[in-house]
């Protein structure tokens, strides 16, 4: 039984590099990758993923925020940067650290204009964001001719690229609305590149859109949640290998007899014999109260152990009446397929993207390379 000292998430940059060749082995070679570093990289430390894959010779990165932009930028990133959701406050900070924004309605594209054209910028690329149908951010195909009068009126900015979302690349019972996407964004390029006279860059494939759309793959492709060991599918599942696995160890256990109840509210009540472990492990680290009341499961000697009563902040109690484990032992929270976090998180009707970001400072990130 292998023992532990603490709760870790332990990231491993192998499976990094498995992951990212296995997608990049899926698109031409002209096909640029970009890699979607939002949100601390999913929550395995972006400073780290970044840097790793930038060695790799990523062709891009993206983030969300501008400030998750400047970060990377400290941490010595030179890639260029797209940054997903600028806002009008941050634009000059952005053209400070040579980030690159998406422009994805009138409000914000006239005001990085003004800021660039003030700031004396000439050609600053930009990119051009589309709303195909996920309606979340972007133009409509029928602000095209109001894009092109605004970009023909400065040389402070140049499209060097225009892109689009997928809102069920994932979901192949909605395979006729993604390839309608698809072609309504094929349709809006064509258009745009003829009218501005020359040819940005076009990407609208996620993660799953480049497993399931090859055709669609275009000039670059944008994957987050692949990188990190997701394919969205039990298919892609064995092509990839999860990065990150959440350990912890078992700080107690307790012999709990038949009608004593466990943790706040008492709101496990034992019907008989029952042993518990206490885990150095709670909602303030990430593992949410829906885990809580038999929902999820951690891994204690390969058996599955159900959290019982309500999750803590900074711990769970989980039933371990069958296993066979003492104080000191290790405790996987989720791992690598089958005990992933994707199946981890499906316990609380969820999924992986939700689990692995929500893991928080506190849990210490553990390289291994
Ligand atoms: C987050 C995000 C991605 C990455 O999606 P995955 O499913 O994680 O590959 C790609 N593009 C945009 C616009 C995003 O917001």
């Amino acid at each position: 039984m292998p023992k532990a000292q603490d709760t870790i998430l332990e990231v491993d940059l192998k499976a990094l590099k498995h992951n990212f060749e296995y997608i990049t082995s899926k698109t031409q070679k002209s096909t640029k990758i970009l890699a979607v570093v939002k949100a601390f990289a999913y929550g395995n430390d972006a400073n780290t993923i970044a840097n790793y894959l930038q060695d790799l010779k990523v062709d891009y990165f993206a983030v969300a925020y501008v400030s998750e932009g400047v970060a990377l930028r400290d941490a010595g990133i030179t890639t260029p940067i797209l940054v997903l959701h600028p806002q009008a406050s941050n634009l000059k900070t952005l053209i400070e650290r040579c980030l690159e924004p998406s422009l994805y309605n009138a409000k914000i594209l006239n005001e990085f204009i003004a800021v660039a054209s003030e700031r004396k910028q000439t050609n600053y690329p930009v990119h051009i964001k589309f709303n195909t149908g996920l309606n979340r951010l972007g133009f409509r195909n029928d602000e095209i001719d109001y894009i092109i009068s605004k970009l023909e009126k400065t040389d402070a900015i140049t499209a060097k690229s225009i892109f689009s979302h997928l809102a069920a690349s994932e979901d192949l019972s909605e395979k006729e609305f993604t390839l309608q996407q698809i072609e309504s964004f094929k349709g809006i390029a064509e258009e745009f590149s003829k009218r501005i006279g020359y040819q940005p860059m076009l990407h609208i494939c996620n993660t799953s859109g480049i497993l399931n759309y090859p055709e669609a793959h275009l000039d670059m492709v944008r994957t987050g949640i692949g990188l990190y060991g997701f394919g969205n599918s039990e298919k892609e599942n064995k092509n990839l290998k999860p990065i990150a696995t959440l350990k912890s160890v078992i700080s107690q256990i307790h012999q709990i007899e038949k009608g004593e109840t466990v943790g706040y509210n008492r709101a496990y009540k034992s019907e008989s014999f029952t042993k518990t472990a206490t885990i150095p492990i709670g909602h303030a680290d990430g593992i949410g109260r829906i885990y809580g009341n038999g929902k999820g499961f951690v891994f204690i000697n390969n058996k599955p152990a159900a959290i019982i009563g309500n999750v803590c902040m900074d711990m769970i109690m989980v039933d371990v009446t069958d296993i066979n484990c003492s104080e000191g032992d290790e405790v996987i929270i989720f791992g690598k397929h089958p005990h992933s976090a994707s199946e981890f998180s499906k316990a609380a009707g969820t999924i992986s993207y939700e689990i692995i970001t929500s893991i928080s400072a506190r849990v210490k990130r553990v390289f291994l390379t």
